[in-house]
């Protein structure tokens, strides 16, 4: 639908959390001419990149009623993509001539360069006057045609107010999914989930069992070995027979799945190797999980599909009071959160307009059936992976009038995933594809989004 000239409506519209998608999201509502007033539970804008050493007192964080920390980064942690295909298109992650020398230069820069990078977004683009830091949603529901917020202030004081508008950016990496592992309930072991995971330091001399090959489960494992007597993997994805020895360290084992834990404290691999193990880490990915949305039962999150969701934004039903910015994986994420939002404040000031409710859950509904026809699971709803996501992109794109994601930008996500999961112990220091990164920053020029291509780039 292509978008009219000008902004018809300017609505007063409340966004759920601060992280890299909460931060566009006011951006571009802002610009689209709505009040904005973003809540904030935690202190600081940044959410999961907020790193904290304290973890939750119940490992697995199972327990409903546990203090839950939001963030799930390790210490350790590097990006898992480069930085140039990370940053919003207007304002690229990159090594900037101003930064001092607590700043990271490098190409997968460490945690603490990215809540950096969230941060000088937020300065730049006059965010943080937006943001009710230390405020907690506690309740969304509908109010006649508006919706009510009740939030929870840090004095645990509970105030309610209405909005036009609700715009969901809860982030979806802090509430575990836990392995089922045959024989667990007997199994004398330590168990915790990569939610919970900090430094490698507690699990010296211990033998480990790391369940999940994926970013997390692949890093945790290799920050382990320092320090751990034997570190083993068990992959869901690698067939019965697997059994390897893995390069870049001499204690790091690659199994297929767990058949059984058993009462004597050994681990059974489905390849027949038994290991005497101390702990278990399962890195096994999260749910999603919006404790504070009333929606009657409208909005149910099934085996980890959240729905219905025309184009996992919003809820035929519900929109476009309500909608949700950031539920799909496997993509450009920030590039996503910021399309996703433009496309948000432009539904809202009515200058792009959404098809009928009954043609919204049509499309919902074919997507279902193509993603059960082609045999996934429902919790692979949300996940995009590199050809779809290149479509669904240019979709929202298309929407809002704005020109598709630069190819470079594509071909660096994919590069990206590739380098992943074929050169896990080093593919964050050694890459093939410097015709990207100058690509990326010829476009950073060009477009004035930089005043010079820094030296060492161009070789
Ligand atoms: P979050 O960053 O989680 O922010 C959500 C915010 O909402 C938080 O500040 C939280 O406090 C707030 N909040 C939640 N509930 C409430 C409430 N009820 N009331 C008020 N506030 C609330 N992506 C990449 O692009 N590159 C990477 O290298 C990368 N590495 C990752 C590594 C790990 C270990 C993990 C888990 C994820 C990684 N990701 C990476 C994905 C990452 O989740 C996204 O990059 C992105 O930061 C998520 O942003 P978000 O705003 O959706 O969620």
């Amino acid at each position: 639908m292509a978008p009219s000239c000008s902004p018809v409506n300017s609505l007063h519209v409340a966004v759920i959390g601060a992280g890299a998608a909460g931060l566009v999201a006011a951006r571009e509502l802002r610009r689209e001419s709505h009040s904005v007033v973003v809540f904030e539970r935690n202190t600081e804008v940044g959410g999961l990149w907020v790193y904290t050493p304290q973890s939750e007192p119940d490992p697995l964080s199972l327990d409903p009623n546990r203090t839950v920390v939001h963030s799930s980064v390790y210490d350790s942690l590097r990006t898992n993509l480069p930085r140039e295909c990370m940053g919003y298109s207007d304002f690229p992650f990159v090594p900037r001539p101003e930064h001092d020398e607590s700043r990271d230069p490098r190409r997968y820069p460490n945690h603490r360069e990215v809540l950096a990078y969230l941060k000088d977004f937020a300065r730049e683009f006059e965010l943080v006057e937006m943001v009710r830091f230390g405020t907690e949603v506690v309740l969304v529901e509908q109010d006649g045609r508006k919706w009510k917020i009740r939030s929870r202030n840090s004095d645990g004081v509970t105030r309610d107010e209405i909005f036009d508008s609700v715009v969901v950016c809860n982030g979806h990496y802090t509430e575990p999914r836990v392995a089922q592992v045959p024989g667990i309930d007997v199994w004398p072991g330590k168990q915790l989930h990569s939610h919970n995971y900090r430094v490698p330091d507690p699990f010296k001399d211990q033998v480990v069992v790391v369940i999940g090959n994926f970013a997390s489960g692949s890093d945790i494992s290799r920050d382990l070995t320092g320090v751990a007597k034997e570190v083993h993997i068990a992959a869901r994805s690698k067939p019965s027979e697997t059994y390897e020895k893995l390069p870049g360290a001499n204690n790091l084992w690659l199994h297929p799945m767990i058949e059984t834990a058993r009462k004597d404290g050994s681990i059974v691999f489905k390849n027949g190797k038994v290991v005497q193990a101390d702990t278990i880490v399962h890195c096994t990915g999260y749910i999603y999980h919006f404790p504070f949305l009333n929606t009657n039962g409208y909005i149910t999150v099934e085996d980890n599909c959240v729905g219905p969701l025309y184009k996992h934004v919003f809820p035929p039903a519900l929109a476009p009071g309500l909608s949700f910015v950031g539920l799909p994986w496997m993509t450009l994420l920030f590039t996503m959160f910021e399309l996703q939002s433009k496309w948000v404040a432009a539904v809202l000031s009515g200058r792009v307009t959404l098809p009928s409710e009954e043609k919204m859950m049509e499309d919902t509904n074919a997507l279902y059936a193509k993603r059960d026809a082609n045999g996934f699971p429902k919790r692979y709803t949300h996940r995009l992976g590199v050809v779809a996501q290149v479509e669904y992109l240019k979709w929202i794109a298309d929407q809002i009038g704005e020109p598709p994601v630069e190819q470079w930008r594509n071909q660096e996500l994919e590069g990206g995933y590739v380098r992943l999961s074929t050169q896990s112990d080093s593919f964050r220091d050694k890459w093939d594809d410097d015709h990207l990164i100058v690509e990326a920053y010829e476009d950073f020029l060009r477009q004035k989004l930089i005043s010079a291509i820094p030296s060492q780039i161009l070789g």
